[in-house]
């Protein structure tokens, strides 16, 4: 990777900026070419914005004349594949990598684009966890609490910490010159919520949804699965609140929870991939998040589900 110059606009709500030494980088363990090329790809999205796909996992980079903004940077053997394909086929540096939360499936490889002048952002608390788990990459140098505004050759990203929906510090990616937005694991078109939603907030993801929808943008990336627009959000989100809606509505009559998997109707949406394999997962998570979260099974408003359950 080249060293970058520093002529940097850039716009922080509310940041904190922390002196950190350089994470030195492990040798790579790199899979065949012939592997690679089947494992990564980078295509372009819109303008000067690509997606970068390493198995099931996606992060967004954006090329512009002063340099690239990269994402998550998934893993070291990922970081290392994107890093050579960017000095490969661009002229510009990395100036940015954006961490999208504190997950380590998607941080790890941080440390491959750890150079001087290469500035490391992420949500105050997503820094907080990755310090706490001492997280194999790079830590972020750069921390926002409610959002940052970005500005580089041109083009404008917007980051915006929606509250708690997945992970700690789980922020948007809006490239607003592009109208490009980007969201992590909160989001997830064409294929069903994960299993029984372990580590989600399925308050936080509904009400996180329903703000990236006020956004201004054409072409929605998700760190899984489809691209999509709008209308996709919006039939994700529609699928939330039935879920949620539903199980609800079941607790708050007093049914067993092998009772609400029965009867909860997700059929409009069995379309979705993994909706048979987590379905019933789906509605699982929701039901120990109220009943954890809520007391829902201690409400003087929801009857004692049946003995035995
Ligand atoms: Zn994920």
């Amino acid at each position: 990777m080249r060293h970058p110059r520093w002529s940097i606009a850039l716009f922080v709500a509310s940041a904190l900026f922390l002196c950190i030494s350089c994470a030195t980088s492990q040798p790579a363990q790199a899979a065949t070419e012939a592997n690679q090329q089947t494992k990564y790809r980078l295509e372009q999205v819109r303008g000067d914005v690509y997606r970068f796909v390493a198995g099931h996992y996606r992060s967004v980079v954006l090329v512009t004349d002063e340099g690239i903004v990269v994402t998550d940077p998934i893993s070291e053997d990922a970081a290392r594949w994107l890093d050579a394909e960017l000095e490969e086929r661009f002229d510009v540096p990395v100036r940015y990598v954006i961490y999208s939360h504190s997950h380590p499936d998607h941080v790890y490889g941080g440390e491959v684009f750890a150079e001087p002048g290469v500035t490391f952002v992420a949500h105050r608390m997503a820094r907080a966890s990755m310090a706490r788990t001492k997280a194999d990459t790079h830590l972020p140098n750069v921390t926002f609490e409610d959002s940052m505004t970005l500005r580089l050759g041109g083009h404008v990203v917007d980051l915006t910490y929606h509250g708690p929906n997945n992970g700690k510090g789980s922020v948007s990616m809006h490239v607003r010159s592009e109208e490009v937005m980007f969201v992590v694991d909160w989001i997830v078109l064409d294929r069903a919520p994960y299993k029984d939603l372990p580590g989600y907030d399925i308050h936080g993801m509904i009400e996180s949804t329903r703000q990236i929808l006020k956004r201004d943008f054409k072409v929605f990336v998700g760190g899984h699965a489809a691209m999509g627009d709008k209308e996709d959000i919006r039939r994700y989100l529609a699928y939330l609140e039935s879920l949620y809606g539903q199980v609800l509505k079941g607790m708050r009559q007093g049914k067993a929870l092998k009772t609400i998997k029965r009867e909860v109707d997700l059929s409009k949406y069995s379309d979705l991939k993994m909706f048979d394999e987590w379905r019933d997962l789906n509605i699982e998570g929701v039901y120990n998040q109220l009943r954890d979260e809520a007391y829902m099974l201690r409400r003087p408003d929801v009857p004692a589900p049946p003995s035995g359950e």
